[in-house]
């Protein structure tokens, strides 16, 4: 009964607290605005990013979870943020799948015999060994597919051609990308032994882009790529003689037994409220034909140097936390492990933001925070107007990896980049780091050392 009365008491003073400390509007003091803009100006100048990137992309390359190359990667993740000087560097495990690409080829047996660049979409399986044979049946997009008759591509080979837009937001990607997304699962569902899709990109390049595929229960699993842009419109002029055209298609691929890979963490502690963390990060991986260096060194880069700049300022307030995530590419297996991991910390994640849309100028700030902490993202926008970033509208998910974080409660934001370039080649083999544009990717983190140093002085809460 006492102790009832006094938690009472308690919870009464600490909602009165908690009430004034919401009813007065807090500012976000004078001195962290002054030595955000100096900031945003340093970064300018900066080429740290640039330097952990061209770092990441030369000495480890290409990392595919799972194998060698994605070990030196967690070890160079590990040595960089200790070189950098951050207070506290761990890693944490993930375990995963693990996939091998080995050969791919394709070729137009009749009526044109010729051959088509192909790549394998991760995770899929193989064709027997010396290929499988069949007639193609088109469809002009998944849910032309999806739609068609049961047994519509009974033994053949699914060919699904929708072309992928390019637009500055990336739209094009949720349009064109279920093609990719589950086209293998429902092109089986249709009776087919195996699948092309037209890449999903938006360059004229004959690079095909690859990237995860995925399978259902229960559902045959059959072989899935992608052909480049180039030729999949040499397949659609074929197609368009209404001959019945034959292809040919070898994929070989391996699974390993499951591994484990790492996120690897950094912290700058924060000086008055150290259990406090700003979250934020990149993916380590990649996938394995370029050297990842728009996906995702550079956000690997452009947070880390952010971080880095602002401790060498002066110490946050708050724990800035970098995360470079694991195994985002074959299906965010960091970024849920990391959600299970810290779901008891999930209070202390004040608000967190994920760099993994290439190195493209940031256009854009979207949010998902309280309405009473709007003004601190008005701030952020004014300090960034002159980096031309400009409100988003658009309600912050946390990117891919913190996407669980986000999905759970952790407010954040969203620094939208330009994704004009990005899809171009987004998961080829040119995805290296000549692709990257110094000045842009000194302007991501012009723009990130506003909101992480913003977040981490600034005393209230975002939700
Ligand atoms: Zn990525």
């Amino acid at each position: 009964m006492k102790k009832q009365f006094w938690t009472s008491i308690l919870g009464l003073a600490l909602a009165t607290l908690s009430l004034s400390s919401n009813a007065v509007s807090q500012e976000v003091p004078e001195l962290t605005l002054q030595q955000a803009e100096q900031l945003r100006e340093q970064a300018l100048e900066s080429t740290l990013a640039l330097d952990i990137t061209a770092s990441l992309t030369t000495e480890v390359g290409a990392r595919l979870p799972g194998t060698d190359a994605d070990k030196k990667a967690v070890e160079w993740g590990m040595a960089k943020l200790q070189s950098l000087g951050f207070d506290k560097v761990w890693k944490e495990p993930v375990s995963i799948p693990v996939w091998l690409r080995l050969h791919e080829s394709a070729e137009v047996i009749a009526p044109f015999p010729q051959n088509l660049i192909i790549s394998a979409l991760g995770g899929s399986v193989s064709t027997p060994k010396n290929g499988l044979e069949a007639e193609i049946i088109h469809f002009d997009s998944i849910e032309a597919l999806e739609s068609s008759a049961d047994g519509s591509a009974n033994n053949k080979i699914v060919y699904i051609s929708k072309r992928m837009e390019k637009h500055s937001s990336g739209r094009g990607y949720g349009d064109a990308g279920p093609a990719r997304f589950r086209g293998a699962a429902s092109a089986a569902k249709k009776g087919a032994i195996g699948l092309v899709i037209r890449s999903i990109g938006t360059d004229s390049q004959r690079s095909p882009h690859t990237g995860v595929t995925s399978y259902e229960d229960g559902v045959t699993k059959i072989p899935a790529a992608a052909l480049s842009n180039p030729d999949a419109d040499q397949l659609d002029r074929i197609l368009a003689h209404n001959k019945t055209t034959t292809m040919r298609l070898n994929i070989q691929t391996e699974v390993l037994p499951d591994a484990t890979t790492y996120n690897v963490i950094g912290e700058i502690t924060g000086s008055e409220r150290p259990d406090e963390i700003v979250a934020i990060g990149g993916h380590l991986d990649s996938w394995d034909q370029g050297t990842g260096a728009v996906d995702d060194a550079s956000g690997i880069g452009i947070t880390v140097a952010a971080a880095k700049l602002i401790a060498q300022q002066q110490r946050p307030k708050r724990t800035i936390r970098v995360v470079m995530f694991g195994a985002e590419e074959i299906g965010v297996f960091g970024g849920k492990q990391y959600a299970l991991d810290h779901a008891d910390e999930l209070a202390k994640h004040i608000i967190g933001a994920e760099s993994d849309g290439g190195a493209g100028k940031v256009l854009a700030l979207s949010s998902s925070v309280s309405h009473e902490s709007l003004h601190v993202v008005d701030e952020m926008l004014k300090l960034m107007a002159p980096l031309g970033v400009v409100r988003s509208s658009a309600k912050a998910t946390g990117s891919a990896d913190f996407g669980p974080m986000v999905r759970a409660g952790m407010p954040a934001v969203g620094l939208v980049q330009d994704f004009t370039p990005y899809f171009d080649i987004h998961h080829t083999p040119d995805d290296t780091f000549d692709k990257i544009v110094p000045e842009e990717l000194a302007q991501n983190v012009a723009a990130w050392v506003i909101f992480v140093k913003l977040a981490a002085d600034w005393p209230g809460r975002f939700n």
